[in-house]
């Protein structure tokens, strides 16, 4: 069965082709990043309107690089939330015409769902049962994962996200928007040992996240800094490589927790954040002593794109699962867990 996927949610414009037999055919991305930096965060209505205009072209692109015709698509998936409802509704839109135009069954798909499962791309997939941490910007979540639309939420975070949080950091720094990956480089050159920020919720039992402390923390330290005119290069490299350990240090011991608290041997990191290495060698570690193995969608498939929605989209489709004609979903909220396995178990 040959998948288009289609990726929408946010700020991202993502499609790709699966093919059940023979993997993932194509994958293009057009990213907003730059569009929307000016403003320090996601215009909603910029980020809808740019969708509408990348789409179609995207679309075009990735049948050519898989050597396809439309005609030769059996089905298509699209993400249907969580998200900006203007942005999902690009998707839906789009994939319901093409679908009723095409004369082919269509499915709106779980965006976490296709987070998740994106490591099922890689050359060494892991088996259910496992542990998943999703680290994204907008959700912080462990997982029992059992099998596909089989997931319990073992912990999440009880205000921002993880990816949220470096943000918010970044932006406190002065680095551009998305700070992920620029807090990181500058935490590369900042020295551990100067300043130890709080690792929330670890003192206490359960798997619950809280990141918002830390950013009063971030902004505290900043502040001071500040007043003693010490704010130079080298100080906000420490105050990154702090608060990327406190980050990574709290994430990690909370994994190690639902591994334990679970026994099971397989943890699954995606997610914006998932991309993160510091994060990956400390999981790296972990897993090792307690002979688990960690597994993470490759670089640029731990960010928004369309190749995890087209693998989902595939998975639930083959088990029959598609939209009714002419009802597209959008879901701007949306709670995996009220996720369900497809009726006919194959997948
Ligand atoms: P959600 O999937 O929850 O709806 P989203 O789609 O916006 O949110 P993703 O695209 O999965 O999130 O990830 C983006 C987030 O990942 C941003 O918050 C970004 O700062 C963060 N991120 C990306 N790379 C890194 C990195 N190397 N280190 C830390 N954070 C990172
Ligand atoms: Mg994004
Ligand atoms: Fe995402």
């Amino acid at each position: 069965m040959r998948v288009l996927g289609i990726e929408t949610s946010c700020d991202e414009t993502g499609v790709a082709l699966y093919d059940t037999e023979r993997g993932l055919m194509a994958d293009a991305l057009y990213s907003q990043v730059a569009m929307h930096a000016e403003f320090g965060g996601v215009v909603p209505e910029l980020a809808s309107r740019d969708h509408t205009r990348r789409l179609l072209p995207l679309i075009e692109q990735v049948l050519e690089e898989a050597r396809l015709s439309r005609g030769e698509l059996d089905a298509i998936a699209y993400t249907a939330g969580p998200g900006l409802v203007g942005a999902l509704m690009v998707g839906a839109a789009t994939a319901h015409g093409m679908a009723r135009a095409l004369g082919i069954p269509v499915l709106g798909v779980h965006h976490m769902e296709g987070h998740l499962l994106a490591p099922m791309l890689e050359d060494e997939p892991p088996a259910f049962p496992f542990v998943a941490l999703l680290v994204s910007g907008g959700h912080t979540q462990l997982v029992e994962v059992k099998g596909l639309g089989r997931y319990r939420l073992l912990g999440e975070s009880v205000d921002d996200a993880a990816g949220e949080a470096f943000d918010k950091a970044a932006k406190m720094l002065g680095l551009d928007y998305p700070g992920g990956p620029q807090v990181a480089r500058l935490a590369e050159r900042g020295d551990p040992g100067r300043f130890r920020f709080p690792r929330p919720m670890t003192d206490r039992p359960g798997l619950d996240f809280s990141f918002s402390g830390l950013k009063t923390h971030t902004l505290t330290a900043i502040r001071q800094l500040e007043a003693a005119a010490e704010l130079d290069d080298p100080a906000r490299a420490d105050v990154a490589r702090a608060f990327e350990e406190a980050v990574v240090d709290t994430l990690v011991i909370k994994c190690r927790r639902a591994l334990d608290q679970t026994g099971l041997k397989r943890l699954v990191v995606a997610g914006g954040v998932s991309a993160n290495l510091r994060l990956r060698e400390r999981l790296e570690h972990e897993c090792a002593k307690r002979s688990a193995r960690a597994y993470y969608p490759r670089g640029r498939f731990c960010t928004d794109n369309g190749a995890m929605i087209a693998y989902v989209g595939a998975q639930r489709l083959l088990a029959g699962e598609r939209d009714e004609i002419g009802v597209m979903k959008a879901v701007p909220r949306w709670p995996m867990d009220s996720l369900e396995a497809p009726a006919s178990g194959q997948a």
